[in-house]
C-alpha cells in the first residue's frame, strides 16, 4: 500500500495533525512537537498526550514522525549551544515516548569550525546519550551539505549508524541528496544512487522517504524544495523513486510548498498519480 503523507502543523491541539493529515488525504505523516525556530518547550499535558494517543491508535495514519525543531546542533564547537541542543534532542525523546511516536528525525548537525572529524565524532557522543529505549528510533537525515552541514555523504550516515549504540535508522531526503550530487532523476540514476546507499549506510536502515523535488539542480548544494515533478528531479525521477522497488513499501513524507502552485493536497494526489497501479 501507498504510504504518503505530508508535515502538518499541531497548531490547536496535537491530534489535530492526524485530522489535518486525513483530510487532505495523507495516511502518514510529520510535525514539530513545538514552534521549530525557538526553544521555548511546551511539553505536551496529559490530556492532550492522550488525546493524541488515541487517535493515533487507529492506524489509519501511520506512523507519524517527529522532525526535530531547527536550532539544536549536536556538532557545534560553542558549548552554550550545545548544552541546549543537547537538553532539547532529549526533550524530544520524552515527547515521543509520551506520545507513542516511534520516530524522531534528526539533522545530524553543522561542525562551524570544528572540522568534519570531529564533528562526527560529537555527534555520534551525544546520541549516545540519549535514552531511547526500545520505543524510541532516531531517524538521521540526508542533508544537502551546505555551509558546513554534515550527513550529506552516506559514508558520513553509514559512520554514524556504525558507531552509536543507541536504536537508529535513516531518512533519505530526496531534495537534500539531489543538492548534495545523488543523482535522482532517472529510473537509471535512482538505481544507482541506491546501490550507492546499500553498500554504505544499507537499505535495511532506510526507514522513511521526504519526497521533496528540488529547485536547483544536481550536486548544487542548495536547500530548497518544489512540487513533485515541477522541480530539477522532475517527473521521471519522481516516478522512478515512487514506484522503486526497494523504495515503495516505504513511508513517503511531503515538506513541499505550498503557494498558488499548488498546495499539500495538491501534491499528495500527484504522489497518487504517479504511482502505478494505484487503487
Ligand atoms: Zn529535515
Ligand atoms: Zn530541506
Amino acid at each position: 500500500m501507498l504510504k504518503v503523507g505530508v508535515h502538518v502543523s499541531i497548531s490547536g491541539d496535537l491530534f489535530r495533525a492526524i485530522d489535518r493529515e486525513r483530510e487532505i488525504g495523507g495516511n502518514c505523516g510529520q510535525i514539530f512537537s513545538h514552534s521549530p525556530r525557538g526553544w521555548s518547550f511546551t511539553f505536551p499535558s496529559n490530556e492532550e498526550a492522550k488525546n493524541f494517543r488515541r487517535k493515533y491508535r487507529n492506524k489509519d495514519v501511520n506512523p507519524f514522525v517527529i522532525h526535530e525543531a531547527y536550532l539544536p546542533n549536536l556538532a557545534t564547537p560553542k558549548d552554550e549551544l550545545y548544552k541546549k541542543s543537547l537538553k532539547a534532542t532529549k526533550k524530544e525523546v520524552e515527547v515521543a515516548k509520551k506520545l507513542d511516536i516511534r520516530y524522531i528525525n534528526i539533522h545530524p548537525g553543522t561542525h562551524t569550525g570544528l572540522g568534519e572529524s570531529k564533528g562526527l565524532k560529537k555527534i555520534i557522543r551525544s546520541l549516545n546519550k540519549l535514552e531511547t529505549g526500545d520505543g524510541v528510533i532516531i531517524l538521521l537525515e540526508t542533508t544537502s551539505g551546505s555551509g558546513t552541514m554534515l550527513g550529506y555523504s552516506f559514508e558520513q550516515i553509514s559512520k554514524i549508524l556504525n558507531e552509536t549504540t543507541i536504536n537508529t535508522g535513516v531518512t533519505l531526503d530526496t531534495c537534500h541528496s539531489f543538492a548534495a550530487g545523488y543523482d535522482l532523476s532517472s529510473k537509471k540514476a535512482v538505481n544507482e544512487t541506491l546501490d550507492e546507499f546499500d553498500s554504505t549506510v544499507g537499505l535495511d536502515n532506510l526507514e522513511l522517504i521526504h519526497l521533496n523535488d528540488s529547485k536547483h539542480g544536481l550536486g548544487s548544494k542548495k536547500d530548497r524544495h518544489e512540487h513533485i515533478g515541477l522541480g530539477k528531479i522532475g517527473e521521471e525521477g519522481m516516478k522512478s523513486i515512487i514506484n522503486n522497488e526497494r523504495l515503495r513499501d516505504l513511508p513517503f513524507v511531503l515538506e513541499t510548498p505550498e503557494n498558488s502552485k499548488r498546495g499539500d493536497k495538491e501534491n499528495i494526489q500527484k504522489v497518487k498519480e504517479f504511482r502505478e497501479n494505484y487503487n
